[in-house]
């Protein structure tokens, strides 16, 4: 069983560990693994950072202060704003490529306000559009439990790269389950905390109303760390929460309420793997006290149509910045400033980008948008009041994340269709801006991962990570390690 966050911390801040040594073995592992996996796009050079860890190492010995974070290695996906001189930031985009930002995002801004050491930027899907990291301009992730499958996605390299042991931590972003799906895919656990907690100045946009970056680490503790780090109240961000983020909350499992949605047990739509694993973590919950009820949620039906015209018109919308002027890379093939429009976002812009653009600007189309956009507006309305309202009766809803366990390379990708039912269990968070988590459940008879989702209403953030971790006491998978 290996430490700890906290505890690895405590080893760096006592000197009993040295903060280089660690990042020496980190950066070893990365050489070992990444050129597999694919799961960091871009690298801090290992003798810079070292100078970091050496002088923080200096400071320890002398006994002056140093952060939360002292010398744990974090990676950032790729739409996480840095300034820095070896990092470009991409999103996963050819039309980015070379591009770097004059500021920090404010979640990196306090990461290394409290000493973590940034590696570098993780690989996703071309500006966090899918659910398999596939659709990377800089080529795929692979899954570290098995090459052959996906990491998922969007944020499939953050995922990886704590499986991995290639950082201890990472910040993803979940418009749609993009942090939750891959932590499930890849055996970590992944918090999307409510909306409007971790600031989102400095994340590169996708549907502003869904984006919400979040934590992946080993476990719902270590997430509670970092988290305590980046969230909390950011004047930068209109839409940010006006408090702090909340400290850690042990909680007692028993007497809780869980609602577990009969949806979710249907075989026709989840596959019996991830029933069983959810069955599981219901059985522990309840030896420990708590009930748990199934109830069918009408809602949960219409919940993918209204997901994707929002996020496509959303995308549609924020993705007109990108014009070959204002960044990134500039492609010109007649003499009009047209043509650096077109042909910069025809070259740029990758084939589900397009798709995406395309169909969020038809459903905001006068004529066209009542019926679909407004009409989907409604209906997310609709749910928020409703899940709000079962909330009255429920601490959490449980569930999977994903219907299926890591998928191979290419099963899904010829048909958007399939992708976009991969979110089946996860838009519901991000539509009613609630905090929700993955953790690792039980793993199929093969060995893959499979995650299980807690949903929470708004703000119980702190409730939600105890909850996990006290579940996590009774449930051993969040241990186990691909080799
Ligand atoms: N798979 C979903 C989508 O493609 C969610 C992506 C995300 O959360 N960034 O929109």
């Amino acid at each position: 069983m290996s430490e700890s966050l906290a505890e690895k911390i405590r080893k760096i801040r006592s000197g009993e560990w040295k903060a280089e040594a660690v990042l020496n073995e980190v950066y070893d592992r990365i050489e070992q693994k990444n050129p597999e996996l694919n799961a960091y796009r871009a690298l801090i050079p290992r003798e810079r950072l070292l100078e970091q860890a050496r002088a923080l190492d200096a400071r320890i010995a002398r006994g002056e202060p140093v952060g939360k974070l002292a010398g744990v290695p974090v990676s950032v996906k790729d739409c996480i704003c840095i300034e820095d001189p070896d990092l470009d930031i991409t999103c996963g985009s050819k039309l980015l490529e070379g591009y770097h930002s004059p500021y920090h995002s404010t979640a990196v801004a306090r990461l290394k306000a409290e000493d973590a050491l940034i590696i570098g930027l993780t690989n996703m899907d071309e500006f966090a559009m899918g659910g398999s990291t596939e659709s990377s301009a800089y080529g795929l992730s692979r899954n570290p439990w098995d090459a052959e499958r996906v990491p998922g996605g969007s944020s499939g390299g953050a995922a990886a790269s704590v499986a991995a042991g290639m950082a201890w931590a990472a910040l993803g972003s979940d418009t749609g389950g993009s942090v939750r799906q891959p932590a499930s895919f890849c055996g970590v656990t992944g918090f999307k905390p409510t909306y409007g907690t971790i600031s989102r100045y400095g994340l590169v946009a996708y549907g502003s109303s869904l984006d919400q970056i979040g934590v992946l680490a080993p476990s719902a503790e270590d997430c509670q760390l970092v988290y305590e780090v980046v969230g909390g109240h950011d004047p930068r961000d209109s839409t940010s929460v006006p408090e702090p983020a909340a400290p850690a909350e042990s909680v007692d499992l028993s007497g809780l309420r869980f609602c577990l949605p009969t949806q979710y047990l249907n075989q026709d739509a989840i596959a019996p793997e991830v029933i069983a694993a959810v069955e599981e973590v219901e059985a522990t919950l309840k030896a420990q006290g708590a009930t748990v009820e199934h109830r069918y949620l009408e809602f949960l039906d219409t919940i993918i149509p209204v997901y994707y015209t929002i996020a496509f018109a959303e995308a549609s919308s924020n993705l007109g910045r990108f014009d070959g002027i204002r960044y990134g890379v500039r492609k010109q093939q007649g003499d009009s400033l047209r043509s650096v429009y077109t042909s910069t976002r025809e070259e740029g812009f990758g084939a589900e980008v397009k798709r995406r653009i395309m169909l969020g600007t038809f459903v905001l189309s006068s004529g066209y948008y009542d019926q679909y956009y407004g009409r989907a507006t409604q209906v997310r309305n609709y749910i928020a009041a409703q899940t709000q309202q079962l909330f009255e009766e429920f601490d959490f809803i449980l569930g999977p994340v994903s219907p299926t366990p890591a998928f191979r390379f290419g099963e899904k990708m010829e048909d958007p269709l399939a992708m976009y039912l991969v979110d089946l269990c996860s838009v519901l968070a991000n539509l009613t801006k609630a905090p929700a988590i993955s953790l690792p459940g039980k793993p199929t008879d093969s060995g893959l991962p499979v995650g299980v989702q807690l949903i929470g209403p708004r703000l119980s953030d702190a409730k939600m990570l105890g909850t996990t971790a006290a579940l996590q006491q009774h449930l051993t998978y969040f241990h186990h390690r691909p080799a």
